[in-house]
């Protein structure tokens, strides 16, 4: 596994008694490492279950994943286990798609690509659709197809990709960069290696293509980062060899079965649950902490994680001047997007949507702009679409399709009530449209989720569905830090900290915040 390093000296937590502020994936890969070394943990959770933006909403025979869905960088699920002696196999089973995912291009088909077009591309009834497949012969020769030399390009962008996941994940990710002096070094390693870095995605992305379809292929997975081609730094073009190299899996279940095998481990390890129970604030005492909670109840420890959102934990359960950061540092951040969640349950089948399907404008600047730029709902978005029972039987009753749709929009929109009706007929127009497949009259289950819900649910700062965007000021050292300078004891886990967003970025912040505690307590 590139960049794994084993796990540093945990042994000075043995004997410590450890809160876990919030059961999201770092909190509970946290828990884990520290029980793991002999700590006493527990872990208090607001909501009636674990696994926080990973939730999962079951209505009439349908089990949705409410958060994430795309099981991406399978190495680092192995890596976490492994510290265990343990292997993701042991408590739930994955298995690769095919196609990665599928994506729709919205608008007609440019007659140009029509003449010479063959079966990988226009494809379904006039639409203009491809599909990301496994076999990176089929990926060139799409390429190819769309753009002449696109195949080669491929092969070049994919190189470069891999070069920037080795030094990104070896300098970067598994490495805990909180000092400036450590990132200069990075620095270093990155001039020796001639990679590109610290340009836009934008900029880098059209090095290679001119097409916009392929520049859009290569850069869709900023979303999961929370950043737009042009304020996102081109190390991300790693994110490509995780997509087209490393695979898309799915792991039976859904990504609730991954959050189960998480408590599970923790559970053989001695980890304590206590799910309804919002912290209300974390208090100093001599030697330890008090956490209190909004049900009156106090638990007491030698120190303290949290893994709920940093804006929040540092503006709500501390007193003022225990906090690193005042409201002006918050107000100033680039925050990753919100979004527009619905989940369906849908009578019968909804060919030819794939497991993964993202719908895309052909211009997606506008959509791109109205998430950073000029917050507002963006008329002609580009959003992605979730059919799970693709794969999985299990997670919808017989005859039926478990759909989820989900739109990126700007953090801190209002959603009040009209404008998520007006917008849930706009995407599912659109989807009718775009993809051929009409929803609208057979929709048996239906619940949205939007801005308010993610603040109301997860305590999210502005509403955000990711947490900080991995902007270049928002990257590495200036992500804020997993220790707290104010509060001895206090320490942070999770998206908003080292090393950022997603779910195999969430386990490895429970590696690095374990590892930081260790050698603060040792001091
Ligand atoms: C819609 C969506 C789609 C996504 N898709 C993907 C994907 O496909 N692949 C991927 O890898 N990642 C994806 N992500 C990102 C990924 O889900 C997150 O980065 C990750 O789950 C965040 O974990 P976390 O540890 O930061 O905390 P969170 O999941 O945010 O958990 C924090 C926990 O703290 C709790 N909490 C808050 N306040 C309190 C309090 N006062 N007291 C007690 N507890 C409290 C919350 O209830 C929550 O359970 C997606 C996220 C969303 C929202």
């Amino acid at each position: 596994m590139v960049g794994m390093r084993p796990v540093r000296d945990l042994s000075p937590l043995a004997g410590q008694s450890v809160v876990v502020v919030g059961g999201g994936f770092g909190g509970l890969s946290t828990a884990c490492y520290l029980a793991d070394a002999g700590a006493d943990v527990t872990v208090v959770e607001k909501n009636e279950q674990l696994g926080g933006r990973a939730s999962t909403l079951e209505r009439d025979g349908f089990r949705f994943d409410m958060g994430p869905s795309w099981y991406l960088m399978p190495d680092v699920f192995e890596t976490f286990f492994g510290h265990f002696d343990r292997t993701p196999s042991d408590y739930y089973e994955v298995e690769r798609l095919d196609p990665h995912y599928r994506i729709f291009f919205k608008g007609d088909p440019d007659p140009a690509d029509e003449a010479g077009a063959t079966s990988d591309l226009h494809s379904f009834e006039g639409r203009e659709r491809v599909d990301l497949s496994p076999d990176l012969e089929a990926n060139r020769r799409l390429f190819e197809e769309i753009e002449s030399g696109g195949g080669d390009a491929l092969d070049r962008y994919l190189d470069q990709s891999e070069r920037n996941y080795e030094v990104g994940m070896r300098h970067f990710v598994y490495e805990d960069r909180s000092r400036l002096r450590d990132f200069a070094d990075w620095d270093v390693v990155k001039n020796a290696r001639g990679l590109t870095l610290l340009g836009s995605m934008q900029d880098h992305v059209e090095k290679y293509f001119d097409d916009p379809r392929l520049q859009q292929i290569m850069q869709y997975t900023l979303v999961f980062l929370g950043g737009a081609p042009n304020n996102t730094p081109a190390l991300y073009n790693l994110m490509s060899h995780v997509d087209f190299n490393l695979g898309v899996y799915y792991p039976k279940g859904g990504l609730a079965a991954v959050v189960d095998g998480l408590v599970e481990l923790g559970r053989e390890l001695g980890v304590e649950y206590v799910v309804n129970e919002p912290v209300s604030e974390i208090r100093g005492r001599r030697g330890g902490f008090v956490v209190r909670t909004e049900n009156g109840r106090e638990f007491l420890s030698d120190l303290v994680v949290s893994d709920a959102d940093y804006a929040y934990t540092e503006q709500e359960l501390l007193p003022p001047e225990k906090r690193q950061y005042d409201a002006d540092y918050w107000e100033s951040r680039t925050y990753a997007p919100s979004a527009f969640l619905l989940y369906l349950g849908v009578e019968g089948d909804v060919e030819p949507l794939a497991h993964h399907t993202l719908v895309l404008p052909r211009d997606w600047n506008e959509h791109f702009e109205t998430i950073f730029d000029d917050p507002s709902w963006p008329d002609d978005p580009a959003y992605y679409l979730c059919v799970p029972s693709k794969t999985d039987d299990d997670v919808a009753p017989e005859g039926h399709s478990n759909l989820f749709a989900l739109v990126p929009i700007a953090a801190g929109l209002d959603d009040d009530p009209e404008t998520r009706a007006r917008y849930r007929d706009l995407v599912l127009d659109d989807v009718a449209e775009n993809t051929g497949v009409d929803l609208r009259d057979r929709i048996v289950v239906e619940e949205s989720f939007s801005v308010s819900d993610f603040a109301d649910r997860y305590n999210s700062t502005k509403g955000t569905a990711l947490g900080l965007a991995h902007t270049l000021r928002q990257t590495a050292v200036f992500r804020p830090p997993n220790v707290s300078s104010d509060v001895d004891g206090l320490y942070f886990t999770g998206s908003f900290t080292q090393p950022g967003i997603g779910v195999p970025m969430c386990l490895i912040s429970g590696q690095l915040t374990a590892e930081k505690m260790a050698a603060r307590e040792k001091q």
